[in-house]
């Protein structure tokens, strides 16, 4: 044992002594562990997890939900109340606090768990080399002694040490700093810290560029991350602009409602002469009426469930707030392979020197020249893998690379031994540049010459070109020659067929240049392939409820306008003649240019774009004030996707990296997974709406019998009462207004146009609606119940109540018929705020089971606080005889069927069809 050198992470070795000695002290090899010692070593050191400290902040959480602006306000009530030495009442309003801070902490605990959850849909991946084999295991998985193979994209799960190759590494979830930083087994010069040594990655970064292998030497919480995560509180999650439009509206409220008290107070007791106990009362009872009390929770779970329900659509949001954005999204920018499209490629044909070769399983054929040195090249120039099985080959890696794998078998190559030749003839690899859209090897041919060999996009590869390969030899390319590939080119990409050129130079030495310039110059074209990538059947529906929708789409593809082209008319993005611009020319347009183009084109395709014009795009578009969902796959994705309000990134195909920058992963990776979002997102956004309506409705009801309570001077009694009010916010009312937050989509809620960026949640129409119209028509339906109770006792006006008078027993009855009014009245109301638009007819009354349960909730409720004598002495009731039953059983009807009216009228001034019956 050789003697611990102290390291700073606690280890018992230093990762950065010599690679053999470290190898050693972590008892492996360059070949991986064992399976058997990896699964034992992940018994000792336990998973690959960072547990974060929960600590104090649920304590931060909870006092949060006793302070809010309307937990003030009602505290503000509660001392009212003991001040007026109405003790039962001041306890009762505390109770109320107490449950509602319970009820809205637990909520959001529940909807946090709920997104955490969802993580566990897509584990993060690691390759590792074990027993000498590649294999691809769950990141939990890892351990010390683990040969980690990392390449471009993926995110890096461990603390290693590069053991060959190098990389450039995202350090910033670990210092901050957002430039890449150069990491590399060759290591140069000592370091002063463990994150500056240049061959040490750690976990949580992320690759951005290069291959290496590496071996780890820390795992879970041992790691740089796990020492910062256990040092760090959790973070909390920024403020939505729900949240702060709902916190605003909550602080108007109270406002409001401190006013009307006040004002009502000076004036109970002024004007009217109430004595000021009463008056009191009245000023309390406004404060409780007007508080919204259920509102903030609900708001969370309607949320929540939003986020549930986009997952089962299969779109992840990694925030819940994001949920209201994407019901907000007006502009969709789609790449297109992948998402448009099934990304499974297939090669249709080949094609060189005018003639045409199609791949076909088990054809005998002899392929010539220039078809084998295109064949050879497509070979070489790969990174992909396929692999014979039962059900034809199995396929790894970039989806056209292993196409092209595919049909070079298929046409007698034999594709497995020269997959294996491949790394060993390799000198050199110039990855795919998405800039440069062509990828070079550098290869030792049997020979004994170096060759390169490039694939990428025909044209711009065909100007790298200065010779062509036909059946008759090489020469140098003519005019002609240009032309012919030309016009190939155009009739595949015209009909949507992806096509990818290949060319090949025989070095002039055996040293690979450094420059890629050099080596890509002067190249021999052999041909091009056309793979066919045929549109996802599911794609066309999902452009034309877009389009209905009023959802802009914009195709942003790396592939040629052509291809673009056909590929949108085939699903439905483009009708007429699309406008095609070039990344380049985005790239290279004024602002104001940029804004115009997006203004002006409907239609709008940017074919052959760069790593940047997805940001250009983006920015432009949100200068714009539109809300924007963005896909990305790659690396250079990545800044693109952070920038868009909603970036989408592929749970299948996409990299890590940029699944990390994005908001929202899509298991499918199907562009109708944005769409079906996009759905959800308006479906939460107008349920947040229903209730908020719902909740707003009994305002009015709750507030005008205290006004006439106050302007007769007292001469009419208190229609209602603290606790009533009490019973009627946070009893019946509460479980239909959850109910309402889990509405099924409206119909015709992808025929509107998208919601206005910004527009609160809280607007004129719906508070007139809640307030004035559904508010009113409950307010004198209510006001009559207790008349029409009152007097056909034989009251008259100004006759005393009190208890002890002979009036008394109707008096609690008229009361209570108020309370029973409201919670009837609320019936309707639920029913009328079920739909913005549509009838009651087009949905059907039994279409949302949990509001019927909420209802008969709801009913058994007040009719406890109706009968049983317990609760009629707390909350001041008295029972109700089977006439005012029948007359409170006509108040839902009648509020459901105004609002039914209004409904109907809105629909016909919109130019509405009836929508079937
Ligand atoms: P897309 O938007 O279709 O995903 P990409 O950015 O992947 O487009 O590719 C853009 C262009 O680069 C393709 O049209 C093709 O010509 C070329 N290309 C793509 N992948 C490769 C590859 N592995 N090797 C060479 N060229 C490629
Ligand atoms: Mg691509």
């Amino acid at each position: 044992m050789t003697e611990p050198a102290t390291s700073p992470q606690g280890l018992p070795f230093d990762p950065e002594e010599r690679i053999d000695l470290l190898l050693g002290h972590l008892g492996t090899r360059r070949e991986g562990l064992g399976e058997r010692e990896a699964a034992r070593r992940l018994e000792q050191y336990g998973r690959n997890e960072i547990r974060r400290r929960e600590g104090r902040g649920w304590l931060r959480e909870l006092a949060r939900q006793f302070t809010h602006p309307l937990a003030l306000l009602l505290w503000a009530a509660a001392a009212l109340a003991a001040g007026g030495g109405m003790g039962a009442l001041a306890v009762a309003i505390v109770a109320v606090i107490v449950l509602n801070a319970l009820f809205a902490f637990a909520q959001e605990l529940q909807a946090e768990r709920a997104t955490e959850a969802l993580r566990e849909f897509l584990p993060p991946l690691a390759r590792v080399r074990r027993d000498g084999e590649v294999a691809e295991v769950p990141a939990s998985s890892l351990v010390p002694g683990d040969l980690l193979l990392l390449s471009e994209g993926d995110r890096i799960s461990a603390d290693a040490r590069l053991i060959s190759g190098s990389v450039e590494v995202d350090m910033s979830p670990l210092t901050g700093e957002s430039q890449p930083v150069g990491r590399s087994s060759a290591r140069v010069r000592p370091a002063s810290s463990p994150l500056e040594a240049e061959d040490l990655v750690f976990s949580g970064t992320l690759v951005t560029a290069g291959e290496a292998e590496a071996v780890v030497y820390a795992t879970g919480m041992s790691t740089q991350l796990g020492r910062i995560a256990a040092l760090t509180q959790r973070v909390r999650g920024e403020v939505s602009p729900l949240q702060v439009q709902v916190n605003r509206a909550a602080r108007l409220i109270a406002l409001v409602a401190v006013v009307a008290g006040v004002a009502f107070l000076a004036f109970g007791t002024l004007v009217a002469r109430l004595p000021l106990a009463d008056a009191l009362v009245f000023a309390i009872s406004l404060l409780v009426a007007n508080v919204p009390e259920g509102l903030l929770p609900t708001i969370t779970l309607a949320l929540a469930v939003g986020v549930r329900r986009m997952a089962r659509r299969r779109a992840l949001l990694k925030r819940l707030t994001a949920v209201e954005t994407l019901g907000s999204t007006d502009v969709i920018c789609t790449d297109k392979t992948g998402t448009l499209t099934e990304g499974r490629m297939v090669v249709s044909r080949f094609w060189a020197g005018g003639e045409e070769l199609v791949p076909e399983d088990g054809r005998e054929k002899e392929v010539g020249e220039p078809f084998s040195a295109l064949l050879r090249t497509a070979v070489r120039c790969s990174n992909a893998r396929i692999e014979r099985s039962a059900e034809g080959w199995e396929r790894r890696g970039d989806p056209s690379e292993s196409a092209l794998l595919a049909a070079a078998a298929a046409l007698g190559e034999d594709v497995e031994r020269a997959q294996e030749e491949r790394s060993e003839r390799r000198r050199r690899l110039y990855h795919f540049d998405a800039r440069l859209k062509r990828m070079t090897t550098a290869d030792e041919e049997p020979d004994g010459a170096l060759w390169y060999h490039s694939k990428g996009a025909p044209l711009e590869l065909l100007g790298r070109c200065a010779r062509v390969r036909t059946p008759e030899g090489e020469r140098p390319l003519s005019a002609a020659d240009r032309e012919a590939v030309r016009e190939a080119f155009e009739r595949y990409a015209g009909s949507g067929l992806r096509v990818l050129g290949f060319a090949e130079k025989r070095a002039g030495g055996m040293q690979p240049e450094e420059e890629r310039d050099l080596a890509e110059e002067g190249l021999t074209f052999l041909g091009l392939a056309a793979l066919e990538d045929p549109p996802r059947p599911e794609v066309a529906d999902a452009v034309a409820r877009c389009h209905r929708a009023g959802i802009r789409i914009i195709v942003v593809t790396g592939d040629h306008g052509l291809t673009a082209g056909a590929v949108a008319r085939r699903v439905g993005i483009v009708r007429g003649e699309p406008r095609i611009v070039t990344g380049a020319m985005v790239d290279g347009m004024k602002q104001a240019e940029l804004d115009a183009l997006l203004r002006e084109e409907r239609e709008l395709i940017v074919a052959r774009s760069n790593p940047e014009t997805k940001l250009h795009i983006v920015d432009a578009l949100r200068g714009e004030g539109h809300t924007v969902a963005m896909t990305g796959d790659g690396v250079n994705d990545a800044p693109a996707l952070r920038r868009a309000d909603i970036g989408v990134a592929m749970g299948g195909s996409g990299t890590e990296v940029a699944r990390e920058a994005a908001t929202m992963v899509l298991t499918d990776d199907s562009f109708s997974s944005i769409v079906a979002a996009v759905e959800e997102g308006r479906v939460v956004y107008d349920n947040i709406r229903k209730f908020v309506t719902y909740i707003f409705a009994h305002t009015t009801p709750e507030v005008v019998p205290f006004l006439i309570y106050a302007l007769s001077g007292g001469a009419v009694p208190l229609p209602l009462t603290v606790m009533q009010i009490l019973a009627i916010d946070l009893g019946t009312e509460t479980l239909p207004a959850l109910a309402l937050g889990r509405e099924p989509a409206e119909p015709g809620i992808m025929e509107r146009p998208p919601r206005p960026r910004g527009r609160g949640i809280l607007d004129r129409p719906m508070l007139v609606r809640a307030w004035l119209w559904l508010g009113l028509v409950e307010a004198a339906l209510v006001t009559g119940g207790f008349f029409y109770v009152l007097l056909s006792a034989g009251w008259s006006p100004g006759e005393a109540v009190g208890p002890g008078s002979p009036l008394h027993a109707s008096y609690l009855a008229a009361t209570t018929m108020t309370f029973a009014g409201i919670t009837a009245c609320q019936i309707g109301t639920a029913f009328a705020t079920r739909t913005s638009r549509a009838s009651l007819r087009q949905i059907g009354v039994f279409s949302n089971r949990l509001l019927l349960w909420g209802i008969l909730f709801e009913v058994l409720f007040a009719a406890a606080v109706i009968y049983l004598p317990p609760l009629q002495r707390i909350f001041g009731t008295g029972a109700l005889g089977v006439r005012e039953l029948l007359v409170l059983a006509a108040f839902p009807l009648v509020v459901w069927a105004t609002d039914e009216l209004r409904r109907a009228f809105v629909r016909r001034r919109a130019g509405w069809p009836e929508g079937p019956a």
